[in-house]
């Protein structure tokens, strides 16, 4: 074996000990690193030809690069929907590195990791209420998710016109409707070669984010003999606002249509009783997004895809990868490799797994329970204030506001706010007119954190 690997592996106890040592130094500083970082000067070097090894690497990392690092994992980076990671998220995930799986089928592998995965994916199903209808795998995050639902859902419209969309291309019959979709839909639509302007939009109820059902309804009628495709908003990131989910599934017994809902964050509002009801009738979908590394506080690469069961052969005719011989008889052995857009992947559901193990339905009950309540604080804050004012109520864990007046200082507002490095949070236009949103997800959020932004943006007027 070449010298530098012989050296590594007999070093690998130190080299471990290390990288712990350094993750501690971080995680538990957390609180105090900065939440923005102004100077964003990369060092770069040349590929040298002799390396240092891994502990010298990490010496190097953390002189001039660890400062680099944003608190996004810290309780006050309330910008997009930024969960953190629970010490058992981390361990599931440095030990997914370790394992280094790659999860493919569930027979014949060599390698258990898809049943573990299965196994994930129904804990995840009973925390959410969700019954065992649905073939659930592993993706990078809700963005995929969303494409591998759409996808199906493609699949699904090219046969009502008799077209095997996988091998024959797309045409255009399908129509996709949405009233307020994430942006990683309308991108889905773009890579999925149905278009993304070829969204039909549903108007939105007056002062909302959630779809006029009589408007929908037209839609479908207006669009009976063509294969419809609805994407429903669980949750939209600027003001949570929920579709009807319960009346659009009626509609179901009335028009044909796939139902794909976008529930990446707003789906784990099902873990607390108050709550559940935003998303009754989602088991009735035929696919639903759920993001695992926004509020189930599992680090970055990780989201899920459900697809109804009843699905299976298009989903599989969505993503079979080749007639390769060794990949056996899908319908016979479930492989991730024909249900899924990747083939070789990491084994993504272990943090999830980890999760779910080590917090319980009590754990993630408190989760959404405490961010619900932060952003409730932080809301009260905001409607109370003379200088600031809500542009929706707060609906779960995000509060949507702007100044009162002078709308036109507003980026400046922010950009002072989020250079103080002490709270992040991300502008946004609502009905067109500019916002800035604080999304509260991390489980290490403490009232104590919201007081401190309120210094911070008290501070910040005096100055404009
Ligand atoms: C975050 C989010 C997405 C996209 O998720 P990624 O994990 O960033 O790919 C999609 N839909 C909703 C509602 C989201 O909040």
């Amino acid at each position: 074996m070449f010298e530098v690997f012989e050296n590594e592996l007999n070093n690998l106890q130190s080299i471990l000990v290390q990288v712990k040592n350094a993750s501690l130094d971080f995680l538990e500083n957390i609180a105090e690193k900065p939440t923005y970082i102004a100077d964003q000067a990369v060092p770069v070097a040349d590929l040298a030809d002799a390396g240092i090894g891994a502990s010298g690497s990490l010496e190097v990392f953390r002189k001039h690069y660890e400062k680099l690092m944003v608190a996004s994992p810290g309780p006050r980076y309330w910008g997009f929907v930024t969960g953190g990671a629970t010490p058992a998220a981390i361990a599931g995930d440095w030990l997914t590195a370790v394992y280094d799986q790659n999860t493919q089928s569930t027979q014949g592998a060599g390698d258990v990791s898809a049943i573990l995965e299965k196994e994930t994916i129904g804990l995840l199903c009973q925390l959410l209420h969700l019954p065992e209808d649905f073939n659930g795998g592993f993706v990078t995050g809700a963005t995929m998710s969303n494409f591998t639902g759409l996808a199906v859902a493609r699949q699904w419209a090219g046969e009502r016109s008799g077209r095997d969309v996988s091998r024959e291309g797309v045409s255009g019959d399908l129509v996709v409707m949405a009233a307020t979709p994430h942006s990683s839909v309308v991108k889905s639509l773009g890579m999925l070669g149905i278009g993304s302007n070829n969204v039909v939009r549903i108007q939105a109820l007056e002062g909302r984010e959630a779809m006029d059902l009589t408007d929908f309804e037209q839609k479908l009628m207006d669009n009976q003999h063509r294969p419809v495709v609805v994407n429903c908003s669980a949750g939209t990131v600027n003001t949570v606002d929920f579709d009807d989910i319960k009346a659009i599934v009626a509609l179901k017994k009335k028009y044909t249509f796939w139902l794909h809902i976008d529930a990446a964050f707003g789906g784990f509002a099902a873990c607390l009783p108050s709550q559940r009801h935003l998303l009754a009738g989602w088991e009735q979908a035929d696919s639903i997004t759920i993001d695992c590394h926004k509020w189930m506080n599992v680090p970055y690469d990780s989201a899920v895809s459900l697809v109804r069961k009843e699905h299976s052969r298009l989903q599989v005719s969505t993503f079979q990868n080749s007639n390769a011989p060794y990949l056996g008889d899908p319908s016979e052995n479930f492989s991730y490799l024909n249900f899924l857009p990747e083939n070789s992947r990491r084994f993504r559901a272990l943090p999830a797994w980890f999760s779910l193990t080590a917090y319980g339905r009590n754990g993630f009950e408190w989760i959404v329970r405490n961010s619900i309540a932060r952003a409730e604080e932080f809301g009260a804050y905001i409607q109370s204030s003379e200088h600031f004012e809500l542009l929706a109520p707060v609906r779960l864990n995000v509060v949507c506001f702007r100044l009162k007046s002078g709308h036109e200082k507003m980026p400046v507002f922010l950009d002072r706010l989020n250079r103080r490095e002490k709270v992040f949070m991300t502008p946004t236009l609502l009905s067109g007119e500019s916002a800035i949103r604080a999304a509260f997800v991390n489980y290490r959020t403490r009232k104590e954190d919201i007081l401190i932004a309120i210094r911070e943006m008290e501070e910040v007027l005096q100055t404009l």
